[in-house]
């Protein structure tokens, strides 16, 4: 899984003198490969030192195993090392906070990212795995357009939408969200936030009063993981000026090194949740730390 930079590190240890531990030495000429392939998988600078730095002081001192050679120990202790952060603690992939009926989750994101239709997928799996009776709004209220995609993948997936009634505000379709998932009965109710394609006030705004009006339970901030430095910008936008508790990365079936994934864990400190895995509304996983831990070293 790690051929490339196994291979890099070998040629590295091979002009070294063998030894039984890791030297400093040894470990800050390979970590330097390391750095190397963590920014060729697009994890920030900042965040790639950071990480060096922590890796360093685990490294060293190391015992090399007589099975393995100098490089693939310190690849096996970066590999774990991002898995480890990559995880965060306590945290179970995949788990939203929706006990008491009905549990509001507030999508976010730009515009384009995949929020409507991880919403979709999110409410469909909610549905079929966790039993969850869900109601899904569009609060988009400057394109219909999005509000109709809504309607028509909750019809798809089978999970009820409110109805479109023109001319409210995002806060109004948010309060009417709640009220008819109190009536109805429901579990949950999904919002899904208008996107812009750049992060303004306006956005901001309006998404600080929809979560004001609603306390969320889960606030997921939607991103394209194939955006490497933009998504990490965005994360940090939102996390700072809303609050988010996860982070759903799409577009992981494209050839992005996720690289990402360890930025935004880095840049706001909440977990990546899930993972978008295509356009059909089961492709969604929860996130597998070592998966994308492997695809950033490859
Ligand atoms: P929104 O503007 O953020 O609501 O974005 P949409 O949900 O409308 O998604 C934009 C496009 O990205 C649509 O064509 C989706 O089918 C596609 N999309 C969403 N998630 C994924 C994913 O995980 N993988 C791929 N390949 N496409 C996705």
């Amino acid at each position: 899984m790690f051929e490339n930079l196994s291979e890099r590190l070998g040629g590295v240890f091979d002009r070294l003198t063998k030894q039984g531990a890791l030297s400093e030495d040894d470990v800050k000429t390979a970590l330097r490969e390391v750095r190397v392939a963590l920014l060729e998988a697009d994890v920030s600078l900042p965040v790639a030192r950071e990480f060096i730095k922590a890796v360093q002081g685990k490294a060293t001192g190391a015992a090399v195993t007589k099975s393995v050679t100098p490089g693939q120990q310190v690849v096996k202790i970066v590999h774990d090392e991002l898995v480890h952060f990559l995880a965060g603690s306590n945290e179970t992939p995949g788990e939203l906070k929706v006990d008491s009926p009905p549990a509001p989750i507030l999508m976010v994101g730009l515009q384009g990212s995949g929020k409507t239709t991880t919403t979709a997928k999110l409410a469909r799996r909610l549905t079929e795995r966790n039993g969850k009776r869900v109601l899904m709004a569009s609060l988009d209220v400057n394109r219909p357009a999005a509000m109709e995609q809504l309607a028509i993948l909750g019809t798809q997936v089978g999970v009820d939408t409110l109805p479109i009634i023109k001319g409210q505000t995002p806060v109004d379709i948010a309060r009417r969200a709640k009220q008819q998932a109190t009536l109805g009965g429901y579990d949950v109710y999904m919002l899904d936030t208008a996107g812009r394609l750049s992060i303004d006030d306006q956005l901001m705004a309006e998404v600080e009063a929809v979560r004001d009006v609603t306390t969320p339970r889960e606030t997921l901030l939607v991103v394209d993981g194939l955006t490497g430095q933009d998504a990490v910008h965005t994360a940090e936008n939102f996390d700072a000026r809303i609050g988010i508790s996860g982070v759903v990365l799409t577009r992981m079936d494209g050839d992005g090194r996720g690289g990402a994934a360890l930025s935004m864990r880095y840049v706001t400190g909440q977990p990546i949740k899930f993972v978008g895995l295509g356009e059909k509304m089961d492709a969604l996983e929860e996130f597998h730390p070592e998966r994308i831990a492997g695809r950033i070293l490859g």
